[in-house]
């Protein structure tokens, strides 16, 4: 492609809400093989609501939601969202959180009045015997919702179950990739199952689930088997992933990090703006497969 070809491409992409922000980043779209995407926020709308709360016999409902909600009132993970919008809708009264502690990708604990209160995956509570919630939480997570666990003093309280939606445009996005001979995949931080059943309902061929935010990096690397790698993200957890991918492509309702670190940036939060990029990118350098 000449220097004005290129102009012109980026000039096209821009009209379409799609921003270059070097002019390589449209021979390099050109070339790829797999895109990769984040889940939460990108593939959905990372606003997810409290759907289920599953407890154990030895506790009340208010009180433990009373109790988790306190701790992620301090927390700024949208699964701490849904929870705390769930206890004002409930008009519960929340009790003083000191020693709060957030562990990324696994969860939150702190203590609220005397009790000690931890949040988050299986892994983060790790000692606890799930047993008693495992037939209803891999029948939720099936349905695409992420289960959390709530551990009081030390004893296993309930299951909490948070349900986000998948953008309007994710399945036509996916289908439109494949139909342009190339690979999808997604990565996660979320449950296996919940990640799965996700991936199924979009119709996406790759899933990397239970990807602590550390091991984004690898985990793209590690999808770069299968060709060049556009990885497609929003959060501050993506914004290495962004980086090390052939092209990064970053959400426009991102954060300002993951904006950044991208070579492409979308306008809004559509994902129709990859096609956009990708169509834009063979128009002005020539198909070459
Ligand atoms: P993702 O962006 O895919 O949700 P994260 O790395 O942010 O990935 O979180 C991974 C998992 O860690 C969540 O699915 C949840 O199980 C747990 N987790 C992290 N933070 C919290 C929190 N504040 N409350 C409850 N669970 C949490
Ligand atoms: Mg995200």
């Amino acid at each position: 492609a000449t220097p004005t070809s290129i102009m012109v491409g980026t000039g096209r992409a821009a009209e379409l809400g799609v921003l270059f922000r070097k002019s390589e980043a449209l021979q390099q779209l050109r070339d790829v093989k797999v895109v990769a995407f984040d889940k939460t926020g990108t593939l959905t709308q990372g606003k997810p609501t409290l759907t289920d709360l599953i407890l154990d016999d030895d506790f009340e409902h208010d009180e433990v939601l009373a109790l988790v909600a306190a701790v992620e009132a301090k927390s700024e993970h949208p699964i701490g969202d849904a929870i705390v919008a769930a206890a004002e809708k409930a008009g519960l009264t929340l009790g003083a959180v000191t020693d709060f502690q957030a562990v990324s990708g696994h969860g939150v604990t702190a203590r609220v009045d005397s009790r000690l209160v931890s949040i988050g995956s299986q892994r983060h509570l790790g000692h606890l015997d799930f047993s008693d919630f495992a037939e209803a939480i891999d029948r939720l997570a099936d349905e695409g919702k992420t289960p959390v666990f709530a551990a009081i003093d030390d004893k296993l309280a309930a299951a909490i179950v948070v349900a986000d939606t998948v953008k309007p445009s994710s399945k036509a996005v996916i289908a439109a990739l494949h139909a342009m001979g190339l690979k999808t995949a997604m990565i996660s931080g979320d449950n296996r199952r919940t990640a799965q059943a996700i991936a199924r309902q979009l119709g996406i061929d790759e899933v990397r689930a239970e990807v602590l935010p550390a091991d984004k990096v690898a985990t793209l690397k590690g999808l770069r088997q299968l060709g060049p790698v556009a990885y497609v993200g929003d959060g501050i957890n993506d914004a290495p992933a962004l980086a090390e991918a052939d092209i990064g492509i970053a959400v426009g309702t991102g954060t300002d990090a993951a904006i950044e670190s991208a070579d492409v940036v979308m306008l809004g939060g559509d994902l129709k703006g990859v096609l956009n990029a990708l169509t834009v990118s063979r128009a002005t350098m020539g198909n070459i497969w």
